[in-house]
């Protein structure tokens, strides 16, 4: 058994990664707590003063002291609650954490309650608690951050660095909450005075008078999922990622998946690599997600991933062509704006004729790339259907309704094999997994990648020359989410993009040394993401859950160019109808 200090210490490894970790749990659970007012006071980036004051509910002295036992919640009882989840928290961690790590001054007063009630704690240890007199409410004061972890303190960045990641937690949840006012001061200055409002109203208050003329609404309602929000006019997008804001039930998330739905809504109407700005808030019953999955819970699964990005991307679409943003955009002409109604119960679908083209090979030095991809018969056998059975709830694209009605099973623990344009495909997964990967990487390569930092940093020893060659693309390095920390003859890597496993890290961190050496300069978009996902993707001889076998599939053929690994190996061998019955006769 781990004496409770030591748990707790290593549980705020987790939760507690710097200052602005502490503003997010602590802003968080002032909403959880129903407060109209929130205000923030932090001094010296957070190093010397996290204080968050709120008006909410307030907790009687029992929960006081409770609040800070670690697995200690109000918020959920049973396993089942987690899917019906409505609260920012539900970890119960983030008070013993914080707690474990900090000298924490708690005072809180309940509206039903005379008096209040002042807990002190340090390092985990209760100091001191005694009935104060206190407004209703919350108030929570977070001091000398890492005062008893030296090696987190020192891995802390520059003010600068800090108050920026404090800024970027204060905003996720101020405007998921406008109708919450929100005060943020730094150093005893003013950084935001936030008015309750709407959403709109809390986007102009935030990013200033000018965005409120190139925001475009978006409101759609489905069965599965309910989108309201804006997307900035194509015009206001810029070079690097800024405001892009998914809210899912209020709560922040990063998803590159659905990002995609929305460039892919963008498609031609911006300039290679810009990325338009949008605010989104996602509607999705509770137990349809699940966000579980990341200890700091930006990132959340959904069990309609396919459908919600088929909706996301055609509200968007609807609202540039609506607000006369893409004029060129029309339901009957433009063949990209085609969907697919949902299947008429009382009509069976027409099969398709398919034209195999019995000349296509794979291995052809100049790849068709597209071959695999139009499915225009297939949409053609649909635009018969009587304009009744028209659903726009359940809008699917062609490709998407193509791939979510997938069959896929593994073979061999190294291929996958499924059916494709009515040919028979058989797809080496370590190959298929290899482009996934590498498209994603090169993507978040050049925004912000997501990262998961490591509890125990891998070291990696270095000569003298290696260490100088890495140190001139750290920066490339932390764009894909990555984290170094130099030492005098090796490295810690600390943080590690969430798609590699850390037992890869050393293996990805020599195959960059070797294309350093090699190279002495690497384009690094494109090295970094080929080496990183070269070395993380699914290997020969892994068995995969059906599930995971099929998304693979899904993800693969929804690429534009799914034929070639990044290293420019062929991915998959299609096998016709033809060839089987030549063998068969
Ligand atoms: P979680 O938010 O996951 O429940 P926390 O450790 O953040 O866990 O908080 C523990 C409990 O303390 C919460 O469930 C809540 O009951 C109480 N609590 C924390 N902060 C506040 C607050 N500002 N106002 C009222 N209650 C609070
Ligand atoms: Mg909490």
């Amino acid at each position: 058994m781990l004496p409770d200090h030591v748990a707790n210490q290593i549980a705020a490894g987790e939760v507690v990664q710097r200052p602005a970790s502490v503003v997010k749990e602590l802003t968080e659970n002032a909403v959880d707590a129903g407060a109209t007012e929130i205000n923030l006071i932090v001094k010296d980036a957070g190093r010397a003063l996290i204080q968050v004051i709120d008006n909410g509910a307030g907790m009687t002295v029992t929960d006081l002291r409770l609040a800070f036992e670690r697995h200690a919640t109000s918020k959920i009882r049973t396993t089942e609650d987690i899917f019906q989840i409505h609260t920012k928290g539900f970890r119960g961690e983030a008070l013993a954490s914080i707690a474990a790590v900090a000298q924490v001054e708690a005072i809180s007063k309940k509206n039903s309650d005379e008096l209040g009630n002042k807990l002190i704690i340090e390092g985990g240890t209760v100091r001191d608690q005694l009935p104060v007199a206190a407004p209703d409410g919350t108030s929570l004061s977070v001091k000398n951050l890492f005062y008893n972890v030296p090696a987190r303190r020192n891995f802390l960045k520059s003010n600068q660095v800090e108050l920026r990641h404090i800024q970027d937690e204060f905003l996720r949840v101020a405007l998921a909450h406008e109708q919450i006012s929100f005060k943020f001061f730094h150093n005893d200055a003013e950084v935001y005075i936030l008015k309750a409002g709407n959403f709109k109203q809390r986007i102009v208050q935030v990013f200033g008078r000018k965005i409120e003329s190139q925001l475009v609404p978006i409101s759609e309602e489905t069965e599965i999922v309910k989108i309201n929000g804006f997307v900035g006019k194509p015009e206001s997008a810029k070079k690097q990622r800024g405001e892009q804001y998914f809210f899912v039930n209020q709560r922040f998330i990063k998803s590159n998946y659905l990002h995609k739905a929305i460039t892919d809504a963008f498609e031609n109407l911006l300039p290679n690599q810009y990325v338009p700005s949008y605010f989104l808030f996602l509607e999705i019953d509770p137990s349809k997600i699940d966000i579980n999955i990341h200890p700091t819970k930006t990132e959340i699964k959904f069990e309609d991933e396919y459908a919600i990005y088929a909706v996301l991307r055609s509200a968007v679409k609807h609202s540039l062509g609506q607000f006369n943003i893409a004029p060129s955009l029309d339901f009957d002409q433009n063949p990209d704006w085609a969907f697919i109604p949902s299947r008429p119960q009382n009509q069976s679908v027409k099969v398709p004729e398919i034209k195999v083209d019995r000349n296509y090979n794979p291995f052809d030095s100049k790849p068709t790339q597209k071959e695999i991809r139009p499915m225009t018969d297939l949409y053609q056998s649909f635009s018969e259907f009587e304009i009744e059975n028209y659903h726009p709830q359940t809008l699917l694209s062609k490709e998407e309704f193509e791939f979510a009605e997938l069959n896929v099973f593994q073979w061999q623990n190294k291929y996958l094999v499924t059916q494709h344009k009515g040919e028979l495909l058989v797809i080496d997964q370590n190959r298929a997994h290899q482009l996934v990967l590498f498209e994603n990487f090169k993507r978040s390569g050049s925004g912000n990648a997501l990262s998961q930092r490591l509890l125990f940093p891998t070291e990696i020893p270095l000569s003298e020359t290696e260490m100088n060659a890495l140190k001139n693309f750290e920066l490339d390095l932390v764009k894909f989410g990555f984290d170094l920390e130099f030492g005098t003859k090796e490295i810690s890597v600390t943080a590690i993009p969430t798609d590699v496993q850390n037992e890869q890290i050393p293996a990805i961190f020599s195959d960059f040394l070797n294309e350093l050496e090699i190279h002495d300069k690497i384009s690094f978009e494109t090295e970094i993401s080929k080496i990183i996902a070269k070395n993380s993707a699914i290997k020969k001889g892994e068995s995969l859950l059906p599930e995971q076998a099929k998304h693979l599939a899904q993800q693969l053929l929804q690429l534009d160019e799914p034929n070639f690994s990044p290293y420019g190996k062929p991915i998959f061998v299609q096998i016709s109808e033809t060839e089987i019955t030549k063998k068969l006769s």
